[in-house]
This record gives C-alpha cells, structure tokens and sequence, in this order.
C-alpha cells in the first residue's frame, strides 16, 4: 500500500502544526488547508485518504465542508469538536464523519484512531467484495454508487458508515449484530464510553426505510443487546 494522505483542515496555526507533526512522525503524507477552499484544492492535486477536519472554520464551517468530503468514496473524516458540545459531535455523525474526537485531544488517541480508520477506507478493494447490488423488501442497496435505493425509486446515497453497516446486516439477517461488531465494521474501532456513533447510524438508515409509505420497521433494537435487520434479503 502506498503511503496513505491525511488532509488536515483546521484555521487554528498551533493545531494544525501540531497535528502536521504528529502525523509525519508516522510517516504519513500530511497537507494542510486553512479552510474549505484550500481543502478542495488539495482534492483536486493530491490523493487524500483521510481528512482530520475543525467544525469551527471561518467561511464554509466543517459541518457544510463534511457533505462535500462524504460523496468521495474511500476517503474517511475524523471531526475535532469543542469539548461538550454533543450537539456537533451528532450532527457530525448525522452528516457522515466516520468518528470524532474532542478537543483537547490525546496525540496518540488520534493517531489509532487515524491507523485504524484508514485500515478500513484505504482497502480499495473494500466495497468490491460486496454483491454489487443487494435486493430486500422491495429496497436496493447499491455497492457502485453507495446508494439505497427505495421501493418507490428514491435514490440515497449514503455516507460510508451507512453503507458499511447496512451492508452488515444485510449478510447477518435475523441476527443480533452488538454495538461493538457495527462499530467495528464502519470506523475498525472499538466502542467507547457513551458513544453514540452506532446509535446515530442506525437513526440515519431507518429514516431513509421510514421515507416510504407504510414503512416497516426493517432493523429492531433489542434491548441491552443490539440491533437485529429483520428484513427479507433476496436470492
Ligand atoms: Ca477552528
């Protein structure tokens, strides 16, 4: 594998210095963007496999910057959020950040939690394994365009922790998949305390499922368990 790129976008000097470092010590590829503008550029000319990003940026703040990050596939983004404010920190996770981290952050926390996600998004051939197209009650999801696609022809495209724990269920129906086995699968990490990465997820999957009328209830939650796809996969 080649050297996997982080794109690092935060306004704060100090930070971003700081994170630059940590990451070259890894020896990883490392580029920095001030704001949304830079990080596009950086798009355009390099190959970023991770974007560690601020939510507070002037311009564009990272929360608009992240819709724009989610649609290219096989790139993972990590938040920096104020500390206490849960409010990013699920909104983040709403919009498609593959996990988070609160300021003030552990060095060494951030960099397992960098290795371990680009474990997960720099396997190109990650998505290829899958069936390109799986059928289950009228739905479709769509590996080539990371896409759910509704009995009614409405077409989401999915953020790849969507995606990946969808994708989960779909092979393990009727069974009882742990919060710990989903986590693993969307970000290769393990749970922390009070984590709501999983649960946020699965609200994001079951308000495409309740978009359509008379929407059954496809994954359940069972309580202190997990959660079970109840669905009918085809073929
Ligand atoms: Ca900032």
């Amino acid at each position: 594998m080649q050297t996997p790129n982080i794109l690092i976008v935060e306004d704060e000097v100090v930070t971003r210095t700081t994170l630059k470092s940590l990451f070259e010590a890894e020896g990883y590829g490392v580029f920095e963007a001030e704001n949304g503008e830079e990080m596009h550029d950086h798009f355009e000319n390099q190959s970023i496999d991770l974007v560690i990003m601020d939510i507070n940026l002037p311009g564009k703040n990272g929360l608009i910057l992240a819709r724009e990050v989610r649609d290219k596939k096989n790139v993972g983004l990590i938040f920096l959020t104020g500390r206490d404010n849960d409010v990013d920190r699920i909104l983040g996770l709403e919009i498609g950040a593959d996990d988070y981290l609160t300021k003030p952050f552990n060095p060494r926390e951030l960099t397992i939690r960098a290795r371990n996600l680009l474990a997960r998004t720099s396997n190109a051939n990650e998505d290829e394994d899958l069936p390109s197209k799986v059928n289950f009650n009228g739905w479709v999801l769509d590996g080539d365009s990371r896409s759910l696609i509704s009995p009614s022809g409405n077409e989401f495209r999915l953020p790849r922790s969507e995606f990946r724990a969808l994708h989960l269920f779909l092979n393990n129906p009727g069974k009882i998949l742990t919060r710990e086995q989903l986590i693993l699968e969307m970000t290769g990490r393990e749970l922390r305390t009070n984590d709501r990465t999983v649960d946020v997820t699965i609200r994001r999957i079951r308000k495409h499922f309740e978009s359509e009328p008379d929407a059954e209830d496809l994954i359940v939650t069972i309580h202190g368990e997990g959660y079970r796809f109840c669905g009918a996969v085809d073929g």
